[in-house]
């Protein structure tokens, strides 16, 4: 069963093909599934409908594949029927536990309520919820209310503050603490729109498909805390977190459709073969074998034992 032995994943959002940045990750955690020995899966996080540019994932899966990283059984995308009735199940299991509140706050109402109280968000971070629909009692809410397609629903923090302070072990980044209630507040698992969010999707899936071990981009490092807290009360395991360093541009920026990154060059061995050879040297690896008469298996099979030795 997926469940027992080394389970990893890739998971991109297909709002674009791959880039630098996301070919490293998808090497990544490739060589720490095929080095553990485990399975490898690719999950298509296209939950974000409006953001998906169609074709996009069936480009990564050819570009994965040109890059002879290949995965263990059937894609799952998250925009498919069974997997939407996962949400929706946990999103119920969340109401009758009495966490969950819906919200009709504009950015814009929070952004104002913050600033009476003082509080103004850095640009580069996210706003902390202060709480102003939080009822004062918490309710088990009718199923008919979840789809009132006006309002947000808002996972409600425990009053314990000991919950609060998420601990974990990031493989890379060492010991880790996000305090929620000062960090990010109450958050939301379904949005006025009617779509899961990206935090109640992800921990649903890793929990589905038996993942053991998250290694993804740092990007994703302050979710982390949520998403635990999440799997805690959702009574799924915690896998292991391995963060990777971020593939930035010429300006210091991430790499992403928003900084205009290019797609990677695929359509010959050798344009993948220079492609894994970069994403390589990103994250570290060295003395991989050189030179155009090495295949793409060769090549990932001595990149596995670089990342062994690495580890
Ligand atoms: N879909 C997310 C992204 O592409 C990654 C999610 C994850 O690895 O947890 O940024
Ligand atoms: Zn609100």
């Amino acid at each position: 069963s997926p469940s027992d032995g080394y389970c990893g994943r890739f998971a991109p959002s297909p709002t674009g093909p791959l880039h630098a940045g996301s070919l490293a990750t998808a090497l990544g955690s490739w060589l720490d599934a095929r080095a553990h020995g485990g399975q490898w899966l690719v999950r298509m996080e296209d939950i974000d409908t409006p953001r998906c540019i169609p074709q996009a994932g069936e480009t990564i899966l050819e570009q994965l594949q040109a890059c002879g990283l290949y995965w263990d059984g059937e894609v799952s995308w998250q925009s498919h029927i069974g997997q939407q009735k996962r949400y929706q199940a946990a999103l119920e299991h969340l109401n009758t536990l009495q966490a969950l509140y819906p919200c009709t706050c504009s950015r814009q109402t929070i952004t104002n309520t913050l600033a009476a109280q003082g509080i103004v968000t850095p640009r580069n971070q996210e706003q902390v919820y202060p709480g102003s629909c939080r009822p004062r009692q918490m309710l088990a809410y009718s199923s008919a209310e979840f789809t009132n397609p006006s309002t947000a629903w808002r996972l409600a923090l425990s009053s314990n503050t000991e919950d609060l302070q998420v601990r974990f072990t990031d493989q890379r980044l060492g010991p880790q603490l996000q305090n929620l209630t000062g960090e990010v507040g109450d958050f939301v698992v379904k949005r006025s729109d009617g779509l899961f969010t990206y935090q109640l999707a992800v921990v649903v899936d890793d929990a589905s498909q038996g993942i053991t071990h998250i290694v993804r981009g740092e990007d994703l490092l302050s979710n982390t805390a949520r998403q635990i807290y999440l799997q805690t009360i959702l009574g799924y395991p915690t896998p292991q977190y391995l963060h990777l360093p971020l593939v930035l541009d010429a300006h210091g920026e991430k790499l992403s459709k928003q900084t205009l990154a290019t797609g990677i060059q695929t359509d010959t061995p050798q344009q993948a073969l220079n492609e894994l050879r970069k994403a390589a040297t990103h994250l570290g690896l060295h003395h991989l074998p050189s030179g155009d008469d090495v295949t793409t298996a060769e090549w990932l099979l001595a990149a596995t034992h670089a990342w062994t030795e690495m580890a």
